[in-house]
Order: C-alpha cells, then sequence, then structure tokens
C-alpha cells in the first residue's frame, strides 16, 4: 500500500496519474466521497460520489479501511475491492490525507509506505492553489489554511520529497517505489528462487 500525501497544490494528483498510467503493477484505491463531483472526474475512476447517508451506511457496515472529513466532506477507503487486489499481488496508491495514513498505519495488519510531498515554497503553493480556478477565492483560501495544517504533519511518513520540478519528483517518487518492492520481506517467492540459485 502505496501512500501519497500532500497539501492540495503540492502536484500529488499528477504525480498519482503518472505512477498509474505507466506502472501496470499498481492500482488506485478509489476512495468513496460526499464532496461534489467536479469538471473531468469520472465516477468510479477518481471516486466513488455518494451521500451522507450512504457514507453513513457504510462506516456503520465497517465498509471502510479508514474514513475521515476533509475540508468538511467525507471521504473513505472502501475495503472490499482493496483485499482481493492485494491478495492477488497488486499494489495499491493511496491519495489520502493525513488522519488516513495514520489510522491504516496503525492497523497491524497491513504493509504500508507513506511518502508525503511538499511545495517548494508557500509562495509557489498559493500560486499553484489560485491558478487552478476550480475554486472560488474563500475556498483557495481555505485551502491555504488547511495545507498549513496538513504541512504539520510532515514527520508521520517514511519519505519526504519537495515537488519543485515535477520530472524530478515523478523519478523521486517511482524510485521509492521500486526501492520498496525490492525489500526482501516484500520479494515472495524469493526463498524458493534462491535456494534454486544455491543447488
Ligand atoms: P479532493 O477533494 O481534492 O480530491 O481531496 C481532498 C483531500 O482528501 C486530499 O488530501 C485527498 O488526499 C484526501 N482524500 C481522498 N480520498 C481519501 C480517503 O479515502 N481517505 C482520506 N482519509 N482522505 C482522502
Amino acid at each position: 500500500m502505496f501512500i501519497l500525501s500532500s497539501p492540495s497544490g503540492a502536484g500529488k494528483t499528477t504525480i498519482a496519474r503518472r505512477i498509474l498510467a505507466q506502472d501496470d503493477e499498481i492500482r488506485l484505491s478509489v476512495s468513496y466521497t460526499t464532496r461534489p463531483i467536479r469538471l473531468g472526474e469520472v465516477e468510479g475512476k477518481d471516486y466513488y460520489f455518494c451521500d451522507k447517508a450512504e457514507f453513513e451506511r457504510k462506516v456503520e457496515a465497517g465498509d471502510f479501511l479508514e474514513w475521515a472529513e476533509v475540508f468538511g466532506h467525507l471521504y473513505g477507503t472502501p475495503k472490499a475491492e482493496l483485499k482481493a487486489g492485494l491478495k492477488s499481488g497488486h499494489d495499491y496508491l493511496f491519495d489520502i490525507d493525513w488522519q488516513g495514513t495514520q489510522q491504516l498505519y496503525q492497523r497491524m495488519e497491513v504493509d504500508v509506505v507513506r511518502v508525503f510531498l511538499l511545495p517548494p515554497s508557500i509562495g509557489e503553493l498559493q500560486r499553484r492553489l489560485a491558478s487552478r480556478g476550480t475554486d472560488s477565492a474563500d475556498v483557495v483560501a481555505a485551502r491555504m489554511a488547511r495545507a498549513r495544517s496538513e504541512i504539520s504533519h510532515w514527520d508521520g511518513y517514511d519519505y519526504v520529497v519537495i515537488n519543485d520540478d515535477i520530472d524530478a519528483c515523478f523519478d523521486k517518487v517511482t524510485g521509492i517505489l521500486h526501492s520498496e518492492r525490492m525489500r526482501r520481506a516484500r520479494q515472495t517467492g524469493l526463498v524458493d528462487f534462491v535456494r534454486e540459485l544455491m543447488r
């Protein structure tokens, strides 16, 4: 479970999309959310969009591995698909916030790598958020406040990457992914392979 978190505007969505486009072994964990769908988003691909009542029913039923309120909306990671996918050997990419990251990390049975992206400066973050154009000034201001608070959780991650250049950032994040895959404990079948080599 490869977790990518960042304050809004630090480039996480771009990096996540590139990883998913170039790496067949990793899938996106598609979350449920109560926030309204944005232009260009696709139901079931970016998120499963639902209302608050449905979300709360799912919480009650224990359908989420973690869930949190972010910017006044609810977001949750559904369990079912994920468990089957992990069992069949796929990696999963999570675009979730620090609260979800903490909840996943505290579950003993899961294997997570936590990566946090930072913007090169607060000025650059402001510029990126303002030039997005998809949200009102109030929303941008709220996101700046939220960004500062998100940044304060940087120390709850295994890796921190500063995104001052999107290509370099992508290379660093995929480098982490590839290295983590080579950890001995994660290479199932290695024992038999090495035994065969030593015959
Ligand atoms: P956005 O609405 O901009 O897509 O996402 C807002 C924030 O919610 C982002 O920081 C994103 O990482 C986080 N988020 C998205 N899905 C989940 C989820 O399932 N759980 C948690 N805890 N956070 C999520």
